[in-house]
């Protein structure tokens, strides 16, 4: 059987969206699924839209997120070069090669002319298409305007009749009439392929036996299959994915301010639970996984099981899976997520390393992403007291005095200032006041962090800290 090759093709416009990694995260589960190659090829012939450093971001996305290239511009390959302004001689050859068989034309139409008709179609309300024009010219025209240096482009001539269709193996059977495909540009004026043109000639090339991508270019598939019959070349599988949507149906984009990867790894989502997430928008596994690492991913994945109606992106969802993943990390590594987070916004230079590994213990299960840290140990930097009304309106009940002046009197005794020793008041509390259950916990969790609710109230009293408590206490 023939090696699986798939390719990640991004344009290189500066950011990472949602959409981006999760198809190339599917590349590569359908690559390493059936032990194939993924390979990164650099699609960058738009030269106006692209970002400096942009191909940085891939490679550092790709890397975080535990992708391994196989063949790409950095590590190379047989199939090179992997960036396509670096292969522009290519596909002027290539384009050539359609014009000598009759499969493509020299168009020479000014931007004048094209906006006239692009005016008329508005005006008639119909789609515009490019009318063939220039599909007249007789070769002597065209050599006499080659001449005299005239700009032209290359269009791909479409067949006027009959119908072209492939079967995706997402979405099935598709199926498009020839008459409305245009005489689409395959070269630009300033000899850079189009998008159209590129990606058939260069999945031919590299060998690309599957083609995974967004399904925008569902419909625009059978102008590429029509290319890949004009050469006379086998055309890949094409496996297109379904978009990614926003609760109340819009796409998600970056101009909309809708995260990207970036964006969320900063905020400190784990990129295993980023993977973990992307991979279950748009596939399910046979059973009800919903915890995958990438081994596990790359050993379930079965494009069978990739689905055609529009994936949600659900926040709430990513939050779930990455509040599991943080509570799987060793109390290092949570260590390491959380404190540049801590640090910004904290002066830690008074705490010991004691009081911030407990503190750091007991909110490792309470957190969804590394930046909620911040909001969620406030009262342990801020030294505000703010009980809110309802807090208010508890402390004024009959019997809390008893509560909190048996415990004012335990903490005073303790000598050291232990987590155990204050639990141990607590509990002395308990006898010496009669009261237990909220009226015991509530008032000394009000009393003492302004709160009604919180972690361990014995930790908690703890990372506030002796002196403040003992103020508060007062
Ligand atoms: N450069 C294209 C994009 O970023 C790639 C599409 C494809 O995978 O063929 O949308």
């Amino acid at each position: 059987m023939k090696e699986v090759r798939t390719r990640f093709a991004p344009s290189p416009t500066g950011f990472m969206h949602i959409g981006n990694l999760r198809s190339a995260l599917y590349e590569y589960l359908v690559a390493k699924s059936q032990n194939g190659k993924f390979i990164l090829r650099i699609e960058d012939t738009d030269q106006k839209r692209e970002v400096e450093g942009a191909v940085q971001v891939i490679y550092d996305t790709l890397k975080v997120c535990n992708m391994h290239i196989d063949e790409g511009p950095q590590e190379g390959g047989n199939f090179g070069p992997y960036t396509q302004s670096e292969r522009v001689d290519l596909y002027k050859k290539y384009a050539q090669e359609l014009v000598d068989k009759g499969e493509a034309y020299y168009c020479f139409c000014t931007e004048e002319r094209l906006e006239k008709l692009r005016e008329e179609a508005d005006i008639r309300k119909v789609a515009f298409m490019y009318d063939g024009h220039c599909l007249k010219l007789s070769k002597e025209e065209i050599e006499e305007k080659l001449k005299n240096g005239e700009p032209y482009v290359i269009r791909q001539k479409m067949p006027k009749e009959g119908s072209t269709s492939y079967e995706d193996l997402v979405y099935g059977k598709i199926t498009v009439e020839n008459k409305l495909l245009e005489d689409q540009i395959l070269l630009k004026s300033d000899g850079y392929p189009t998008y159209n043109f590129a990606n058939v000639i260069d999945d031919h090339l590299m060998e690309i036996t599957h083609v995974v991508r967004g399904n925008e270019y569902l419909s625009s598939t059978p102008k590429y299959l029509l290319l890949y019959k004009a050469f006379g070349w086998e055309s890949p599988e094409y496996i297109h994915l379904p978009h990614i949507i926003k609760e109340g149906g819009k796409k998600i984009s970056k101009r909309d301010g809708d995260s990207t990867f970036m964006d969320l790894y900063n905020l400190g989502y784990l990129p295993e639970a980023i993977i973990n997430y992307l991979a279950l928008l748009g596939w399910s596994p046979a059973d009800n996984q919903e915890i995958f690492s990438m081994d596990e991913l790359i050993e379930k994945f079965d494009v069978k099981r990739i689905n055609n109606s529009p994936a949600v992106y659900d926040i709430k969802k990513l939050d779930w899976i990455n509040a599991h993943y943080i509570k799987e990390l060793s109390k290092e590594d949570f260590k390491k997520l959380v404190l540049p987070f801590l640090e910004k916004e904290y002066d830690l230079s008074t705490k010991s390393t004691e009081w911030l590994d407990e503190l750091l213990s007991i909110y490792q299960n309470h957190i969804s992403n590394g930046s909620e840290i911040v909001e969620e140990v406030k009262l342990f930097f801020n030294n505000e007291y703010n009980p809110n009304e309802e807090a208010q309106e508890f402390m004024k009940q009959d019997g809390i005095d008893k509560t909190i002046d048996a415990f004012r009197e335990e903490i005073n005794n303790i000598t050291e200032w232990t987590i155990d020793n204050i639990s141990n008041a607590i509990n002395n509390t308990k006898e010496k006041s009669g009261n237990k259950g909220k009226m015991l916990f509530m008032p000394i969790r009000i009393k003492t962090s302004g709160q009604m609710h919180g972690p361990e109230l014995a930790n908690t009293i703890y990372l506030l800290g002796e002196e403040l408590v003992k103020e508060r206490l007062k």
